[in-house]
């Protein structure tokens, strides 16, 4: 029987300890933190086949100067960690270009096209089965114009099978009766899931992996070292010994690397939620306010609007100003909301300047594999993640196309 280590009880962890469980590995877990805490706890909930839009589209760079001056935009950069994030700027940008996207995108499908699937076959018998629902993918616009079904994203999307449909205001109201009247009209992306409490289903699925003989440990791991095709792991807590170790930290994978004289332009792409519990209202689906890049949600534990992408260091201290910025957004979208202040929360997102994890065996180190990076997109192509690290570390054929996430393509 192989022995599997993972590091990082992310929703991206869980997926990956899971599935190696299931096909035959004895696999311990381990975190600092509870599993299903970190980026996965908080975040907007969405499973999308059809999230397959890379960040860096042509045209991108427009956006920058914009970024750099209006500190309350959805982008955001702390000047002093400009320097650092040039060069990932700079790699992000090459891949603006057509032939990438398109590549892209067929990489991105590999990951999110059976994504509903694999969450429903996982929370199967679990007796969480609600913990994802039906959803649309309501992208809600304010100038009507700007609701295009012939936009570059939209017409990606449709040219991969996506079924879309632009409404006008009116319907909107029907479908949402809670959004603001100042939306115009909406584009429905349809065959979607949302989570109705992400933290939630790593919780489940932890457990899950439990009660199949899985192990979870509580550590924080602050060195790895090879040790004759083994590998030692210096912890908190002491010593462990591993045959296999996959690394499943999110943005902190970067940094267990480093040492080791591998790179990865990893960059913390800090995000943030505000939560109002019993607003007394609910929305049907995921709302994405495209003006303002934000996304809402009724969850378990009340309407949740999350989104901001704020590049700075991993370690800084959450912004107020920004916290505060999403609950004013979710009053913009949402005006009924309870007067009650909401809570907030701040979450690091692992993002690769081409908006693709790094999926598999980590060149040079034997027994050492990568299942980290996935930015934006972690809760819903965690599944197939899982499937794929469990059949790389297993030594199973596999039949997608995994090149697009080599560990060595930033060199
Ligand atoms: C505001 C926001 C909204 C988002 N919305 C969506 C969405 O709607 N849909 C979607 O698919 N994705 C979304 N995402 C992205 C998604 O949340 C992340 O991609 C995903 O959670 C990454 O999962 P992970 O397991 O790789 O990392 P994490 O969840 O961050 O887990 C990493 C784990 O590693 C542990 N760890 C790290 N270093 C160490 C160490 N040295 N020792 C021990 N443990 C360690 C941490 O404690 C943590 O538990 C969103 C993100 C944000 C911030």
């Amino acid at each position: 029987m192989k022995n599997v280590t993972v590091i990082g009880a992310g929703i991206v962890g869980i997926c990956s300890a899971l599935s190696l469980t299931q096909a035959g590995a004895r696999v311990r877990l381990i975190d600092r933190d509870l599993p299903g805490q970190g980026a996965s706890f908080g975040n907007a909930g969405v499973i999308s086949p059809w999230s397959i839009i890379p960040q860096s589209m042509p045209g991108v760079w427009k956006n920058i100067p914009r970024w750099l001056l209006d500190p309350n935009g959805p982008v955001s950069i702390k000047l002093s960690h400009l320097p650092r994030l040039l060069p990932w700027t700079m790699k992000f940008l090459s891949n603006a270009r057509m032939d990438r996207v398109h590549a892209t995108i067929t990489a991105m499908e590999t990951l999110n096209h059976s994504n509903v699937e694999l969450y429903r076959a996982h929370l199967a018998g679990t007796g969480h089965e609600n913990l994802i629902q039906d959803s649309y993918y309501v992208h809600a616009f304010r100038n009507a114009d700007n609701a295009r079904l012939n936009a570059l994203e939209y017409s990606l999307r449709q040219e991969r099978g996506a079924q879309l449909e632009r409404i006008g205001a009116k319907h909107l109201q029907e479908l949402e009766p809670a959004l603001t009247k100042e939306f115009k009209a909406a584009i429905l992306i349809k065959d979607q899931g949302r989570a109705t409490s992400p933290g939630k289903i790593g919780e489940v699925l932890a457990d899950k992996f439990r009660a199949l003989g899985g192990i979870i440990e509580r550590t924080d791991v602050h060195t790895l070292q090879s040790n004759e095709g083994a590998w030692q792991i210096i912890t908190s807590t002491g010593t462990l010994n591993a045959d296999n170790l996959v690394l499943s930290a999110g943005a902190w994978s970067a940094d267990l690397l480093r040492p080791l004289g591998i790179k990865i332009p990893m960059q913390a792409e800090r995000g943030y939620h505000a939560m109002f519990e019993n607003p007394g209202l609910t929305l049907n689906h995921s709302i994405m306010d495209v003006d303002h890049k934000c996304v809402a949600s009724s969850m378990d534990g009340g309407l949740r609007v999350a989104g901001q992408a704020e590049f700075a260091n991993i370690n800084a201290p959450e912004s107020s100003a920004k916290a505060h910025r999403m609950s004013k957004l979710a009053r913009k979208m949402v005006p009924d909301l309870p007067d009650t202040p909401p809570t907030t929360w701040m979450g690091v997102r692992p993002s690769l300047p081409d908006s693709l994890p790094c999926i598999g065996a980590v060149p040079g180190m034997e027994n050492l594999y990568a299942a980290f990076g996935h930015s934006h997109y972690g809760l819903m192509m965690a599944p197939k993640t899982g499937r794929l690290i469990s059949d790389i570390v297993m030594n199973k054929p596999i039949n997608d196309d995994i090149s697009p996430f080599r560990v060595d393509r930033f060199n």
